[in-house]
């Protein structure tokens, strides 16, 4: 069974073509610079990797392009379009309309447009990407697979902003939180690992990559989550400020001469490591200025470092306990250092890490020295499957 796996930007398309009998990757590739008349596919299969310049001026064009390289001779993976069994579709606010994958029909996606408010930059493209799909292959079922809906079973506690209760019940305000098939696939690969019941288990998984999230999982169901209402709210992340007190926006306004916008934008995209650095939103980069000796970029990684702690140390209260910590994403899954210093505050919890282990890449692994009572792991993440597997029950 071949799924196809969409993930639709602004401007950009990810996909994946999987074969969901022994899910393995059977192509993957991105469109870039769609909108314009000189789009990029840049497209791999297994070792192979092309680059093939074509106009794009829509999604539904890209979504051309993807099929034609599929389908095509020297580069493509399968010999016919009806090999293709299903599409998913990676949409990234659910709302409270959604607390699992569906298959799409009108009314979805009338519910995922009713959303837009609440993902001006995300759910838009994420439509478009559906219905240029249902353009280009139709009859074949689409299913959407939501950053929001693992998180739906947050209890109230947990997802309730202390604001007037009427301003949840008329607008949705409340934390809704993403990164929620990354946060599942991780959790329960870590319970495979570990070689114990997912149902049994107190989890702490660190989605660490641009942006960036902490999420509590106590026996398989999400109980608190950093970010919130919007991907802004939690950790420090590469371009986001993470958790600021509300009242520092309009003395912005005012004292910078900004409009409301101006100061979500400076919050979303100048902010964070970026912003408090002065040198890159990347870690690498920071790493690199403070061994030349930058303060400040020392400065961005010890504050990083301290509130992924602290969530972590937050979310075992939550769950009067924790058996693992999971880290995954390009940061979690990449810098040993990172993983290090993190743990390097949890001792308390009964956390002890091996570093020899810890320096170890690219696959899953414990890293926790012998006598540690809370496992440490790295799980490289993979969204893209979960969303497969989603989709293959689905349409199963
Ligand atoms: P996104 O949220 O865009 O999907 P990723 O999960 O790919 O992001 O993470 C990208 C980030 O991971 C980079 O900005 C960089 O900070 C970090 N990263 C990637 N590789 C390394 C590495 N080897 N060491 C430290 N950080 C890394």
């Amino acid at each position: 069974m071949k799924i196809l796996v969409i993930n639709c930007g602004s401007s950009s398309l990810k996909y994946q073509l999987l074969n969901m009998d022994d899910e393995t990757l059977l192509a993957k590739g991105l469109c870039e610079r769609i909108g314009s008349d000189n789009g990029l596919l840049k497209h791999e299969r297994g070792v192979e990797e092309f680059t093939i310049d074509a106009p794009m001026p829509d999604h539904a064009a890209a979504i051309k392009i993807v099929l034609e390289v599929l389908l095509s001779k020297d580069r493509g993976v399968i010999s016919d379009i009806g090999e293709i069994v299903a599409v998913g579709h990676r949409v990234v606010h659910g709302g409270e309309f959604f607390s699992d994958s569906v298959l799409i029909d009108d009314k979805v996606e009338k519910a995922i447009e009713a959303c837009f408010d609440m993902a001006p930059l995300h759910n838009p493209p994420n439509l478009i990407g559906i219905r240029a799909c249902k353009q280009n292959m139709p009859g074949v079922p689409q299913v959407a697979v939501f950053d929001t809906a693992f998180h739906q079973t947050m209890p109230k506690k947990a997802y309730l902003y202390a604001l007037p209760h009427s301003l949840y019940e008329t607008h949705k305000i409340r934390k809704y939180g993403f990164h929620g098939t990354s946060h599942k696939y991780v959790s329960m690969k870590a319970a495979e690992v570990l070689g114990r019941p997912y149902s049994e288990l107190k989890i702490i998984t660190c989605h660490l990559g641009n942006g960036a999230s902490v999420c509590a999982i106590d026996r398989g169901h999400s109980v608190d989550t950093s970010m919130g209402f919007t991907p802004l709210e939690g950790l420090v992340m590469g371009t986001r400020t993470g958790d600021i007190d509300a009242a520092v926006v309009p003395y912005l306004m005012e004292k910078e001469k900004l409009s409301a916008s101006q100061v979500i934008d400076l919050f979303n995209k100048k902010s964070g490591m970026l912003g408090l650095s002065g040198i890159s939103n990347d870690f690498r980069d920071i790493l690199q200025a403070k061994q030349d000796g930058n303060t400040h970029a020392d400065d961005a990684l010890e504050i990083y470092f301290y509130r992924v702690a602290s969530y972590i140390g937050r979310y075992a209260a939550a769950m009067n306990g924790v058996d693992a910590i999971v880290f995954t994403a390009g940061l979690g899954e990449n810098s040993a250092l990172l993983r290090e210093k993190v743990c390097a505050y949890l001792g308390y919890l009964g956390v002890k890490i091996d570093p020899e282990k810890n320096a170890q890449r690219g696959k899953a692994m414990d890293f926790s020295a012998s006598g540690a009572t809370v496992r440490t792991m790295m799980i490289p993440t993979n969204e893209e499957l979960v969303i497969a597997r989603d989709t293959k029950t689905i349409v199963g």
